[in-house]
């Protein structure tokens, strides 16, 4: 016997969450499922100053503020992984199996792996793809950050202030990221980059040790570290639904922003292809997304 939803929500970021919001405000009988924890990529963002009228909000403080809103509501949170949906709208966990009359997909981007050896083996020890959760860890040490974007740049900001120094690791010697943050990283003593190169080995046994970086002259440096924090992106985690849903570079196709290929099945947020990912678009989606799962069960 199946669990009957009106919307199934895959995922528990800033559009999942604000898709349920919509949708139990409307009344719906919501089902949000998520893999990890609640918040998405944007619990990683010590301070959103981009996001309309809430400046300097934490992400950590966005996410749990969304979440009680929703759960306010009664939203049904399982914390479960999807394994996979199928044509008849079921969605099928590692637990259990539940139904839906529309399935919206938002399971944003996960971080990208520099895929060296010792990377999986150290996280957790030393090795780190969250600065504002595991930065404390290292106060008064010395870690790296390996990224030009913004969030390299703002973990490396975020660091300078709690370790004694931090290496800024990029593979160009021009950055993604905004230039008001390569600005103040530059004013920091504490702060030493290291352009033009990339992360050649971790080095470690049972916790991190040192890193060795290769500049593109092949020239090999190998740096004594406590701590390193990769931010070189993010990708899609979509495979799960490729059976069913149309993917381009393993993000979810939409011609629309809102329809995937699938009757019924819409899609939210950083894991469809689109342009600009934000947390102002994230959750624009996810009001989109649910107001036309909404209207399409009651046409
Ligand atoms: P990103 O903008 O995609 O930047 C990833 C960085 O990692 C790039 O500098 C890239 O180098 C580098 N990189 C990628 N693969 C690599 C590899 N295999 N080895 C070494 N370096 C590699 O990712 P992000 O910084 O996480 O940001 C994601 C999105 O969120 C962006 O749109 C960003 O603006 C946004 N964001 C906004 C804020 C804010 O507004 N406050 C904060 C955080 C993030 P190249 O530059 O050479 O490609």
């Amino acid at each position: 016997m199946f669990n009957m939803y009106d919307i199934i929500i895959v995922g528990a970021g800033p559009a999942g969450m604000t898709a349920a919001l919509y949708a139990l405000r409307a009344n719906k009988n919501v089902l949000v499922l998520e893999a990890k924890v609640y918040g998405g990529q944007i619990i990683n963002t010590p301070v959103i100053d981009n996001y309309p009228a809430a400046p300097g909000i934490s992400g950590f403080d966005f996410a749990n503020n969304l979440y009680k809103q929703i759960t306010d509501l009664g939203c049904t949170i399982k914390f479960e992984t999807v394994i996979g949906i199928e044509e008849d709208l079921s969605v099928v966990t590692n637990k259990e199996t539940y139904k839906g009359k529309s399935i919206i997909i938002a399971t944003g981007v996960e971080n990208r792996k520099l895929n060296v050896e010792n990377e999986e083996k150290l996280i957790g020890k030393g090795v780190s793809y969250c600065a504002t959760c595991d930065g404390h860890f290292y106060k008064g040490k010395v870690v790296a950050v390996n990224g030009g974007g913004n969030t390299a740049l703002e973990d490396a900001l975020y660091l300078s202030n709690l370790c004694n120094d931090v290496y800024l690791i990029h593979r160009r010697d021009e950055f993604r990221g905004e230039e008001k943050y390569v600005d103040e990283l530059k004013l920091k003593d504490n702060v030493h980059f290291i352009l033009n190169s990339t992360i050649k080995s971790i080095n470690g046994t049972d916790k991190l040790e040192s890193i060795t970086v290769i500049d593109k002259g092949n020239k090999e440096e190998t740096i004594n570290i406590d701590g390193l924090f990769i931010a070189i992106g993010q990708t899609p985690n979509n495979e799960i639904f490729g059976n069913l849903i149309e993917l381009e570079n393993g993000y979810i196709k939409s011609n629309d922003g809102v329809h995937t290929n699938k009757d019924k099945i819409y899609v939210a947020g950083d894991t469809r292809v689109k342009d600009l990912r934000q947390l102002t678009t994230a959750v624009s989606d996810g009001s989109i997304a649910a107001t036309v799962a909404i209207k399409e069960m009651e046409d």
